[in-house]
């Protein structure tokens, strides 16, 4: 994943004709750090679970990053994560570089005390690692607001002292901010509200399916059925509801509550269910891919019927989808760019905590949304200009940012005095 990564770094650039300074700094992390986490579990046994966290690069800032728990974590997925951090916290003109963390774990077979002690070991193991100015973290997958708590909870332990900046995505009794729960899906509705009129999408008449149905999926669902958009498909880890005529997303939720699924869900109309690879391949104007990585890949992307396909996720499409699919006249919203929110407001949480002024969630919305329709006009204006994908544009205008702090430092014309 992350040499696939590195060509969209090669692509950038070739575009800018940056210096090679710049590409031999970004090519590989600065650090990582490897752990085994020992937890003690209820039955007594002891069990062991891989856990990692990398700091990409820090031209710009301290690397920000979430922490992933999932049974698919592993050093590749975690450095090329932070990879993606660090451009999309250039994209969206943060002061940070990119981190992320996680471990490999299926949080579903733990019981809520083990999950804690994981939570807690993790911090344990990395404090030396992290901090406020130097590596901040945040939630991911399957890491909600207790385990953030119990996280934050046990830095402040160690460090002998209330430290909340070390951590975002805190709840609000532990210094959080308000509008961070919902951050990331309101940053992808506005970045979708900007390119309506681009890319020809009327709210009224417009066709939905996302898959995911998590934190960043459920928001997106509601804030897109609020503004009119239909949405006629929603997945989750065990499958998924198609409805032509409409799913209302807070009925969806409530079955999901009720029977842990979404599967049996009623829309408006005559509902199915179907499977997650169905989901993808439905009818509609806008994908909302909200879950894992590599969802579409080179095997189903020519099945894929979306005009707009808004990456939530992080890396949904497959190298060579995202090129098919590209040629094939398919808009896609990049990642770096769609689901840039979370870590624009994680930023404003920072800031808070520093300051220990709290701020009102209309001053947070308003922050955010002047951040999204900025930037994403920016992309879509370099997209047209230099007649290259979003994702290539999007690329061009995080490495414009990154490229400047580096160079700054000198770069081989300056000592050679070329
Ligand atoms: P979450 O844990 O709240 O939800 C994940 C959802 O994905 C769940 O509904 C789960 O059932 C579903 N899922 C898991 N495996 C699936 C599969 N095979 N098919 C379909 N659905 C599946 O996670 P989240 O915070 O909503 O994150 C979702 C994605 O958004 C991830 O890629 C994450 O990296 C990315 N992201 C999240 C944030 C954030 O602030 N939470 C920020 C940026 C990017």
């Amino acid at each position: 994943m992350l040499a696939n990564a590195r060509d969209n770094l090669r692509a950038a650039c070739d575009q800018l004709n940056i210096h090679p300074d710049v590409y031999e700094e970004l090519k590989w992390p600065r650090e990582t750090l490897a752990s085994t986490l020992l937890i003690r579990m209820d039955d007594g046994s002891r069990r062991a679970f891989k856990a990692w966290r990398c700091r990409y690069n820090d031209r710009r800032g301290p690397t920000k990053g979430g922490v992933r728990f999932h049974p698919n974590v592993s050093l590749d997925e975690i450095e090329t994560l932070s990879f993606w951090m660090t451009f999309k916290c250039a994209v969206a003109n943060l002061p940070f570089g990119g981190g992320k963390g996680g471990v490999c774990v299926d949080t579903k077979q733990l019981s809520p005390v083990e999950l804690e002690r994981l939570s807690r070991a993790y911090i344990e193991a990395f404090a030396p690692f992290i901090g406020p100015d130097r590596d901040i973290m945040a939630p991911d997958m399957y890491t909600n607001g207790i385990v953030i708590a119990w996280m934050s909870d046990e830095y402040s332990s160690i460090t002998g002292q209330a430290s909340p900046t070390a951590i975002t995505g805190k709840p609000l009794a532990f210094g959080g901010t308000v509008g961070r729960v919902d951050a990331t899906a309101r940053g992808g509705y506005y970045t979708l509200r900007q390119l309506e009129k681009s890319l020809d999408l009327d709210p009224d008449n417009a066709t939905v399916a996302i898959q995911g149905f998590g934190n960043v999926g459920y928001h997106c669902a509601k804030l897109l059925h609020a503004d009119g958009y239909k949405i006629v498909g929603i997945s989750d880890s065990s499958g998924g509801v198609y409805d032509p005529s409409g799913l209302d997303p807070l009925a969806v939720m409530q079955h999901k509550h009720e029977t842990g699924s979404v599967q049996g869900a009623k829309g408006h109309g005559e509902t199915r269910d179907i499977s997650n690879a169905e989901l993808l391949e439905l009818e509609c104007d806008v994908l909302v891919p909200a879950a894992l990585e590599r969802q579409v890949t080179a095997e189903n992307c020519g099945r894929i019927k979306a005009r707009v396909i808004l990456e939530m996720a992080n890396g949904p499409l497959s190298p060579e989808a995202d090129r098919a699919l590209t040629q094939a006249g398919h808009i896609i919203v990049p990642d770096i760019l769609a689901n840039a929110g979370g870590v624009t407001v994680s930023h404003l949480e920072w800031v808070q905590n520093r300051s220990g002024f709290y701020w009102d969630e209309s001053r947070v919305r308003d922050h955010l949304k002047t951040t999204m329709e900025t930037e994403t006009q920016a992309v879509w204006t370099l997209h047209n200009e230099m007649e290259i994908s979003m994702r290539e544009a999007a690329y061009v205008h995080g490495l414009r940012r990154i490229a400047e702090s580096v160079e700054a430092r000198g770069t081989q014309a300056y000592f050679d005095g070329s």
